[in-house]
Parts: structure tokens; sequence; C-alpha cells
């Protein structure tokens, strides 16, 4: 095989900067796996899920995994020629038994089918043989809400917690050496999506055995969204009931808790920075003392990937400053206190403020609010509500706003809520920016990207055709837009809108 040199060397570059955690380093096996990640390496090895099942395979006595990514430059692969290949041993993707997808959101399927093209694997499931072609499968946090529209390119998808999962499918691979018998068995396990059997039918999700958790990541590197930092989750999904959202109570019964000793146990000597990743992490009832004795007794810098305002305290917010925040992060969700009672987010003016009282206590920079706009019955009130709360909590710290518009997803209360539609949240951006634009940093999601993710969010397993024509015609906004309208695809769930009080 040809690599031209200009990549493989940016790739061993990158290889030479890692650090590994767990004994995984050219290791040789019988079965030969491709965690293939669909967006570039920056953010595939800063997701936790991700170094979790990389970890996992390679403890597997007879599995050896290797990584592959989207490449930042894929023309360049093209007019090199050069087909993808894995981090660890170099080797070209479509030569190893299983190629297994970790996907976090819905556009990064255009990602999936990307890998396979510069993989040299036929992009349809439909289009490959098992005497030619590796198992393609996939998993990963979409697959908690709708992964129907990788259907068409996956022969099986292993839904919502994977940590048992890929063992039941390892076991099931090695007995079972045809293809479609292999299939066959795997659609009646639980937590197995096999769309070439179940087509739109989507079973239920898995949940993990407590034994093989927490997650924690298996390699360190500086060249990623979350710098030199070693991941590990304290707890689980989460015990409330905000209705927009996945990882909601109902999800695998709310909330699993480990203890502040198995935390810490996990945590290399070396690694300096320790983040905190989770659903709820500051829900969890020994956070501040986790906290105390990474920051206090291991001098460790901290990132923490969910704050919920009404959960900050003094102390709290000393160990975030202690361990190096300069940005406080908290998500007020809801444009209105009228609309966040609607989806039971329960965060008050009261806890904001008190946030951002807190962010200039500690001599933090700046306040960062994440907000939604386009929820079921918002009205131009809530809008006002925001703009006039923004200005107000400006004055107390410097205040930046991320806002984007809200998406429905499938296994949550408000699933089949209709698309405000780009016209109208382009509007209600350009008021926003208007107001507030001299007085905070606002940034904003697109409107229009936001409509893709809205058709992907809620379509079914023929969107996934919708995507493939999508990519062919250039993967750009109007590329999305042809490709849902002729093959009659676009979703706008025209369904009451719900009573607000
Ligand atoms: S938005 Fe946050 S607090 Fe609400 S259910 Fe989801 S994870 Fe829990």
């Amino acid at each position: 095989m040809a690599i031209a040199w200009e990549i493989l060397d940016k790739v061993r570059k990158l290889k030479q900067q890692e650090a590994f955690v767990s004994p995984t380093k050219d290791k040789k096996a019988n079965i030969n796996i491709v965690l293939a990640y669909p967006s570039p390496y920056h953010i595939g090895m800063s997701s936790l899920g991700y170094q979790t099942i990389y970890r996992l395979f390679n403890l597997m006595d007879d599995v050896v995994c290797e990584r592959t990514f989207l490449p930042e430059n894929t023309d360049l692969y093209r007019s090199k020629k050069t087909k993808l290949f894995t981090f660890e041993s170099e080797r070209e993707v479509q030569n190893f038994q299983i190629v297994a997808f970790s996907v976090s959101y819905e556009t990064e399927l255009l990602g999936m089918i990307e890998n396979l093209e510069l993989s040299n694997i036929p992009i349809l499931s439909s289009e490959r043989n098992q005497k030619y072609h590796p198992l393609v499968v996939a998993g990963g946090p979409i697959t908690f809400s709708n992964p129907l529209p990788m259907g068409p390119f996956v022969e099986v998808v292993l839904l919502g917690e994977a940590e048992d999962l890929i063992h039941t499918m390892i076991e099931f691979y090695k007995e079972i050496p045809d293809r479609e018998e292999l299939l066959k068995k795997l659609s009646t396990q639980y937590g197995f999506y096999v769309p070439s059997i179940h087509g739109n039918y989507l079973p239920p999700i898995a949940k993990a055995d407590h034994a093989l958790l927490p997650a924690y990541s298996a390699i360190i590197t500086p060249n990623t969204e979350l710098s030199n930092m070693f991941l590990i989750e304290p707890e689980r999904g989460c015990s409330r009931g905000c209705t927009f959202c996945v990882m909601r109570r109902s999800t695998n019964n709310g909330m699993r808790l480990f203890t502040p000793e198995l935390v810490l146990s996990k945590v290399p000597e070396f690694v300096k920075k320790i983040g905190l990743v989770g659903a709820a992490v500051s829900d969890h009832p020994k956070i501040v003392a986790i906290l105390e004795e990474l920051v206090l007794n291991h001098k460790k810098q901290i990132g923490i990937s969910s704050l919920r305002a009404d959960r900050l305290t003094p102390r709290f917010v000393e160990m975030l400053a202690l361990g190096g925040y300069k940005t406080l992060t908290v998500a007020s969700d809801g444009p209105s206190e009228r609309i966040r009672e609607f989806m039971e987010k329960k965060i008050k003016e009261k806890h904001l403020i008190r946030s951002a009282e807190l962010a200039k206590e500690y001599n933090m920079k700046t306040l960062k609010l994440y907000q939604m706009i386009g929820i079921p019955g918002e009205t131009d009130e809530d809008i006002d509500e925001m703009i006039d709360f923004s200005l107000r909590i400006s004055k107390i710290m410097k205040t930046a706003i991320g806002i984007s518009p809200f998406v429905a997803k499938k296994n949550t209360p408000l699933d089949k809520s209709p698309f405000e539609g780009i016209k109208s949240i382009d509007n209600k951006l350009k008021k926003i920016n208007k107001a507030l634009g001299r007085y905070v940093d606002v940034r904003t999601t697109s409107a229009k990207w936001t409509w893709i993710e809205y058709q992907l969010a809620q379509g079914d397993y023929e969107s996934g055709f919708s995507a493939l024509k999508a990519y062919r015609l250039g993967g750009n906004f109007s590329a999305w837009k042809e490709a849902f309208e002729s093959t009659g695809k676009v979703i706008n769930h025209l369904q009451k809108q719900p009573e607000l009080v």
C-alpha cells in the first residue's frame, strides 16, 4: 500500500505526542477491529465514549483495536490516492474484519459515508459482501435517540451503552462465521439494531453492567479540544426530567454514581488535567469532595462537562477557580422562566444571577450561558425576557451566550415537536444580536444546519438515502435541501402546539 508521505508524516507526529494510560499499544490478536470516528482526530480523541470502547476492545484477549478518523484534508487523500489507514499499524481500514463507528451527532453521518468511501469500502451495506468487505457496525451517543438514518450504511448498531454489547458481539462473531447468520442472531439480542432485519423498528437501548464502569480515557494527547486531559465519569445519566433531553431520568433509570475513591483510583499520577464528564456531574452528591481531593491534594487542573447553576456554592466555585477555571459555563436552556418551567429545566433567574456573582467573586473572566430558542409555544415575550435578562446579568459579569435552535429528539417527551422554521429562527437571532451585540458575546448555531439536524433527528431508515444524495451533491445546505426534497423526506411535524401557562 502506498501512503503519501505528507499524510503519513502528519499521523506519525500526532502519534508521537500521545501518552497511553492503558496497556494497548502494539498488541496482536486474531480479531482486528478499526474504531472509526466520523470527525477529525482532535474531536474524536475528546470523546470519552470513543476512548472507552477503544480501551475495552483492547482488553479482550483475542481482539486488537486500532483507530482511524475522518481526515482534516480529505481531498489530499483523494489526490494522493491514499486509502484510509489506521493510526497504530498503518494498515488499510478495508483489510480489517470489523469497522466500528462511534457517532455522536446527526450530521456526522456524512463523515461516516466519507470514511467508508476513503477506505474503499462500498458505502451501502447492501453492496458489501462477507468475502471482500469488513463488517460495519456503529454505536455512540446518537444511538440514544435516533440511529435509523445510518441504517443503510451499517450491518449492526449497538444501541445505548455499549460496554456489555461489544462483548456479546465479539462472542457471537467468534461463534458464527456466516455473516447473515450472525446478523440474524444479533437481531434477537438485547440492545442490537440490525437495519436489514428491523427496518424502521428500533429495539430498546442497552444499559451497561455497573461493574464495567466508570468510563475513562485510554490515551492522553495535546492535540484535542480537551488538550492533555484525562477524562473520567464520576456518574452516568441524570435523575432529572428536562423534556427536551435524551439523557433524562427515563433513560436507563437515571443516574448511577461512582464513589470518589473509585474515581480517584483511576486517575494517573502523570496527568495534570482531569475532565469530569457526564450528563449531570454537578448533581453528584460528593462532587465538591472529589474536586477538593483532585485540586488541593493532587494539584490537578480540572474541567467539568455539565454545571447546573442551582448546584453551585461558594466552595464549589472556589475549587473550580483553583482548578484553573477561567470561564464558568452553565445552561439556562429556555429563554424565559415560563419556557424553562414548561421544559422542566427548573433553573430560575436567581440561580443564574448567583452563578454570575460567584464567577465574579472567584475572579473568573467570563460567564457563559447556553440557551435554546424555537421551543414549542415560545413567543416574542420569551425572547424579550431573555434579552432583558442577558443585559442585566452582563452588568454583573462579562457574559457570553451560545444560542442553538431547538431540535426535537426521539426518546424524549418533546419528540415530534415541529422545527420552528429557518426564517423565523433567523429573525429571532437577528433581533437578539441587535439588542445584545454591544454588551454580550453572542455565538449562534446556524438555523440552516439545525434544520438538517432536525431532518436526521426525526428521520427514518430512508432518510439515510437522502443523506447519501446530499453527500454526492456536495454536502452544503442546498445539497441537503435538494436531497430531502427530491426524495420526499422533508419532515415538519405539524402537531398541535402545547398550551403553556
Ligand atoms: S438537560 Fe441536564 S439536567 Fe436536564 S435531564 Fe438532561 S442532563 Fe439532566
